[in-house]
């Protein structure tokens, strides 16, 4: 086995709970700004905002948008669609909420703190993260991850997201590791294993669903956290 010195791990899903954090942020500002009259219910509007916010990471990761008109467009395009009104005005407003709650939002993925405790003492963490920097490092202090992570990388301030090489290239530069001697951790096939694997990165493969994945066969697969113990 190799000697792993570093481990990166992507934030979203792998160690913060993004999907029960964001869902339960959006449900407080469906009450909050009354949303219901204009949806069937609320896993009504979360379906199409899910669908939509999806379309526009990729056209901001692809460079075509910014990360303001993504996060006003992700709840414009669905209210102006539901007939809500003055859609248009609001939502720049209400696109700063959600941001601020989820940042008050303090669920983590099963085991991440024993996991990390037990990686602490063998090894330099890091995270590596495609979230608006504001809004992570709030994220990473509010859920008591931070005193785990030596060195914190968000897309953001290379201004590169993932799966593309040059943010791993950053992160190696940043953290002064080897590719040969890093490990990457991450819920995202196409984000994280293949990114990572790309620049050369062994890889740990946080498959809680059983997604289909493409050509490329990760290092290690497990379907939960603490598994990670078997493997470093
Ligand atoms: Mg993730």
């Amino acid at each position: 086995m190799k000697k792993y010195k570093h481990v990166f791990f992507d934030f979203d899903n792998t160690l913060w709970d993004f999907t029960t954090n964001s869902k339960e942020s959006l449900k407080e500002i469906f009450n909050m700004y009354q949303f219901a009259p204009y949806f069937a219910d609320f896993e009504d509007f979360y379906s199409k905002y899910e669908k939509n916010n999806n379309e526009l990471w990729l056209e901001y990761r692809d460079g075509n948008i910014s990360k303001e008109t993504l996060s006003f467009r992700r709840f414009a395009s669905v209210l102006e669609d539901a007939g809500f009104p003055d859609s248009h005005f609001v939502s720049g407003k209400i696109s700063s909420d959600y941001l601020t709650i989820t940042t008050t939002k303090t669920k983590i993925i099963d085991d991440a703190y024993e996991v990390l405790n037990y990686l602490k003492t063998k090894y330099k963490i890091h995270i590596i993260t495609d979230g608006f920097f504001e809004v992570q490092v709030v994220k990473l202090r509010a859920s008591k991850l931070s005193s785990f992570v030596s060195n914190f990388i968000t897309a953001e301030e290379v201004g590169i997201l993932k799966p593309n090489k040059k943010l791993f290239d950053y992160a190696l530069k940043e953290t002064e590791a080897t590719a040969e001697e890093s490990i990457m951790v991450g819920d995202s096939y196409e984000n994280d294993i293949v990114g990572a694997y790309n620049a050369g990165i062994d890889q740990i493969f946080l498959n809680q669903n059983n997604q289909i994945i493409g050509n490329i066969k990760p290092t290690y697969t497990v379907s939960k956290l603490i598994e990670i113990k078997n493997i470093l």
